[in-house]
């Protein structure tokens, strides 16, 4: 275990209520109720980060409760349909992922040198959004805004010379 603080105990009752309604839904989905399943579950609203789905069935490769990489993938895919994960894309080809289990709403600046996440939240942003789908007569459910560029650090970097193919 590499986390410093015990879990709290509302985290971990917040956890087996959101398990209770998921194995209500993949009963639904057809899909099996398995140990392995609850070990992903868990392990995925207990972190805090933004991560690829390599990055968890790496954490979960080993020890008592491994699990197989084909499980972690089937179970990120229920979670993401069951929506409580969402996708970040930071390119075409690479999709990050995060838990939305009592996590505020925020936007994310993507770094394209260093893959920095950044997680910012603006009030004015939210609102002429929100100005944008009234005009048009849309019902938001959310949004999602992803700004990509070069983090305060990296732009202290020497600029890298950019790949072009000819
Ligand atoms: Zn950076
Ligand atoms: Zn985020």
């Amino acid at each position: 275990m590499s986390t410093n603080m015990p879990p709290s105990q509302s985290r971990t009752e917040l956890i087996e209520a959101a398990w209770t309604e998921f194995v209500t839904f993949l009963r639904q989905s057809g899909a099996r109720i398995t140990s392995s399943r609850k070990t992903i579950f868990e392990h995925i609203l207990r972190r805090k980060d933004h991560f690829r789905a390599d990055e968890v069935a790496e954490a979960l490769a080993h020890g008592r409760n491994r699990v197989s990489r084909g499980t972690v993938y089937r179970t990120l895919a229920l979670m993401v349909e069951y929506g409580l994960i969402r996708q970040i894309r930071d390119s075409d080809t690479h999709v990050h992922y995060e838990q939305t289990l009592g996590q505020p709403h925020h936007e994310h600046m993507i770094c394209e040198d260093c893959g920095a996440f950044i997680e910012f939240d603006d009030d004015e942003i939210n609102r002429l959004l929100q100005a944008a789908c009234d005009r048009i007569g849309f019902a938001q459910n959310t949004h999602r805004v992803v700004v990509f560029g070069r983090c305060a650090t990296c732009q202290k970097k020497p600029q890298k010379r950019k790949t072009h193919h000819t």
